[in-house]
This record gives C-alpha cells, sequence and structure tokens, in this order.
C-alpha cells in the first residue's frame, strides 16, 4: 500500500485506504500507537534524528504514527499535499495564527464564524499585535475594503452557522492571492465529502474533527490541510513547540469516522433536504435557511461549491423566544446541544446559546432571531424527527 498514488483513487477510497502503512504483523485494521517515546538503535542514530539528518519518530509531541495515518488520510481526501492534526478544532486554528502571523500583521475575518475564533482573533491574537478586521462574509465589497498591505490571511466558514450563509470561495481566494495573503476556509460544515476548498484556491483547510469527521460524538480534535510548504514551514515548527498534538487514540476514532464520511454526508445532506422541504410547508414556520433550498438567495453559488446541502438546518418559528423555547422543550428524542455533526440529531437556540454573547443590535444585525432554531440532522429515521418537533405545537 505504501507505493499507491491516492489521487489516481475516488474520494470513497481514499476515505477507507489512505495513510495505512502496515507493520511486519501484517494488521488488516490500523493499529493504535499508544507511545510516548520512540527508541533508537544507536546514539548515534538518536543525534542523526534529533539533529533532523534523518527523519523518524522521536516523541508523540512531534510525530505519531496513527495520527500520521489520520492526517495522510485527510489531506488525501482534501486534495491536499499535508495535514497536520490537533488536539481540538480551536488548537487548529491558534496553530495557524501562531504559525504564520508575526506582530503588525493584519487578518480579515467573516463575522459568522465560530464564537471562539472571534474571541481567539480578537482578545489573543490582538495581545500580540496582530488586528483583525470582521466582515460580512456574502459581502464581496466589504472584504475588498478591509484589505490592507500588511493583510496576511482570510478567514471563513462556509455555509455559514446557523444561516448557512455562502461565502463565495474563489473571489476570495482571488481577492488575497491579489493581496500576497492567504484564503483559510473552516470545512467543518460540509467536509470534503461535500466541499473541497483547496480545488476552488482556498490555501488553507480548517478542521474540527470533533464534528463530521468523528460523526459520532466521541472525541476532541482539529486538523489544518494545505500546501507541503505552508504546513511543513509554516505551521509544523510552532506544533512542535507549542505542543497542541492530538493524540493516537484519538486519532484512531478519527480515522474510523472518516471511512463512513462520504456515506454519512451523503445520508446527513439527504435527511436535511427533506427536512427544509418539509419545515417550508408548515404554517408555524417563518423562514427556512437551507443551501440544498431552491429559495435560498444564494443557491446557485452553493451548488457551484458543495455537492449537497449538508447537515444543518435553520428556521423561524412564530413567538418568538417562547415559541422557540417551546418546541425545542416538547422534543424527547432531540438533543438539546448545541454541538453537530453527529449520527444524533441536535436541536439548539442559537439566540441564547452559541450566539448568545453578542448584544442585542450585533444578533440582529447577524440575522439570529428569537424565534430562530438550529437542527443538525442526524441519521434517525425522518419520521421520527419530525414528529419530535410536533410536539410542541
Ligand atoms: C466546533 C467548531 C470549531 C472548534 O472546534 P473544537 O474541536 O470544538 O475546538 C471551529 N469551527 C467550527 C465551524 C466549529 O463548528
Amino acid at each position: 500500500m505504501d507505493d499507491i498514488d491516492w489521487s489516481d483513487y475516488h474520494p470513497e477510497t481514499r476515505a477507507i485506504r489512505a495513510g495505512q502503512h502496515r507493520t511486519p504483523e501484517g494488521e488488516h485494521a490500523e493499529p493504535i500507537f499508544p507511545t510516548s517515546s520512540y527508541v533508537f538503535q544507536s546514539a548515534e542514530e538518536a543525534a542523526l534524528r534529533f539533529s533532523g539528518k534523518t527523519p523518524g519518530n522521536i516523541y508523540s509531541r512531534f510525530t505519531n504514527p496513527t495520527v500520521r495515518t489520520f492526517e495522510e488520510r485527510l489531506a488525501a481526501l482534501e486534495g491536499g499535499e499535508r495535514c497536520l492534526a490537533m488536539a481540538s478544532g480551536m488548537a487548529a486554528i491558534a496553530s495557524m495564527a501562531f504559525g504564520l502571523l508575526k506582530a503588525g500583521d493584519h487578518v480579515v475575518c467573516s463575522r459568522s464564524v465560530f464564537g471562539n475564533t472571534v474571541l481567539l482573533f480578537q482578545n489573543f491574537l490582538g495581545k500580540f499585535g496582530v488586528e483583525t478586521t470582521f466582515v460580512k462574509l456574502t459581502d464581496l465589497s466589504a472584504w475588498e475594503a478591509a484589505m490592507r498591505p500588511n493583510t496576511r490571511l482570510l478567514v471563513l466558514e462556509t455555509p455559514s452557522n446557523p444561516l448557512t450563509e455562502i461565502a463565495d470561495i474563489r473571489q476570495l481566494a482571488t481577492l488575497a492571492h491579489d493581496h500576497g495573503a492567504l484564503l483559510a476556509v473552516d470545512n467543518c460544515f460540509c467536509t470534503p465529502a461535500l466541499q473541497r476548498p483547496l480545488e476552488m484556491g482556498a490555501d488553507l483547510i480548517i478542521h474540527s474533527a470533533t464534528k463530521y469527521l468523528d460523526g459520532q460524538g466521541r472525541c476532541v480534535g482539529g486538523a489544518l490541510v494545505g500546501s507541503h510548504e505552508l504546513l511543513e514551514k509554516g505551521i509544523y515548527p510552532f506544533l512542535r513547540t507549542g505542543g497542541p498534538a492530538m493524540s493516537p487514540f484519538n486519532a484512531w476514532v478519527f480515522l474510523k469516522g472518516l471511512e463512513t464520511l462520504n456515506l454519512r454526508m451523503r445520508a446527513h445532506s439527504e435527511n436535511a433536504q427533506k427536512l427544509a422541504e418539509w419545515l417550508k410547508e408548515q404554517s408555524f414556520v417563518r423562514k427556512v435557511y437551507y443551501p440544498g433550498l431552491d429559495s435560498h438567495p444564494q443557491a446557485a453559488l452553493a451548488k457551484s461549491q458543495q455537492s449537497q446541502g449538508g447537515g444543518i438546518v435553520s428556521f423561524e418559528v412564530d413567538g418568538g423566544r417562547e415559541g422557540a423555547w417551546a418546541m425545542i422543550d416538547h422534543t424527547k428524542m432531540l438533543s438539546i446541544t448545541a454541538n453537530l455533526g453527529d449520527v444524533k440529531t441536535t436541536i439548539t437556540h442559537p439566540a441564547t446559546t452559541t450566539h448568545g454573547r453578542l448584544t442585542d443590535p450585533e444578533r440582529q444585525a447577524a440575522g439570529i432571531t428569537e424565534g430562530l432554531i438550529r437542527i443538525a440532522v442526524g441519521l434517525e429515521h425522518m419520521d421520527d424527527i419530525k414528529n419530535d418537533l410536533l410536539r410542541g405545537l
């Protein structure tokens, strides 16, 4: 298997096969290497490894065979040369920032990114002299206006959470490159099963493996995917020194998750599409947000970037917060949790959870109304999901 070039194979095959290097034991499944360090044949070999003159394992903060298998498999799925696994999605984003940015650099970031990503750039990188401008995801002229001579990085998620707004990846990659900057896309909602931003010009992919890559809500992890140059020279030295490494056990769980990623993302999307179409017909629903609906304001752009709509559906019910909370509280089966990317369907009230720390005007500007409910559609039978939602009426 070591001599296979996975770019010749289909994504379904890469998800199952890429990155495995069998040991002399001939194991069929990927082994877990729960070891913190590695032994050398001689003092000289140790010296050569430590000096970087010969490649190989030294310590699991630097490299680990199970983690490497996960990295090679995810890189093969995203179509990137190199992947670095991290302890969490936020560790991946922090490592990107520490590896690539320095005091005096400027970042342009979508306003509709994961809350902790906003806090990281605003509160922590700000302390180190990196300034960030936040802009509306879908407003290209706002991105253009925010660019400065020292802009080094553009950061976004598409589709956005929870309103499923779509960023034009190709246009924003061109904008970044015209200014000598890099485009990083958090591909959490689609995963490489539905969307491959590197092929559209993005330079870096961010993942919270905690979500769909695991797919069953078991482990926290993250990753970055991109060119060898960017990851090896820019970010790996920080990972090795700063220490946000992924554990081998978690890497193994994510590997098992990747094997079913394509199947699951297709099933999540089919369920979500059905739910979104059904919600549109319900009298208690004012508005439905889902990229797979023809009524989505960016349906054509979504179709040009994603093969399917993904698993996240948001909708607005009558009655504001009271109406939304009543619907949530009357469900019996759905999990009331802000997490997503699980085979179990989750339901959440963004205005008082994920977006609760925003001020009222900020929330209104972002379109997060009191009646908004977000559903991360799982793989249960659709009729059971619908019936659970109808209990509160
Ligand atoms: C959850 C999430 C993160 C953070 O990942 P963790 O694994 O929780 O650290 C980053 N981006 C997006 C889009 C997420 O949903």
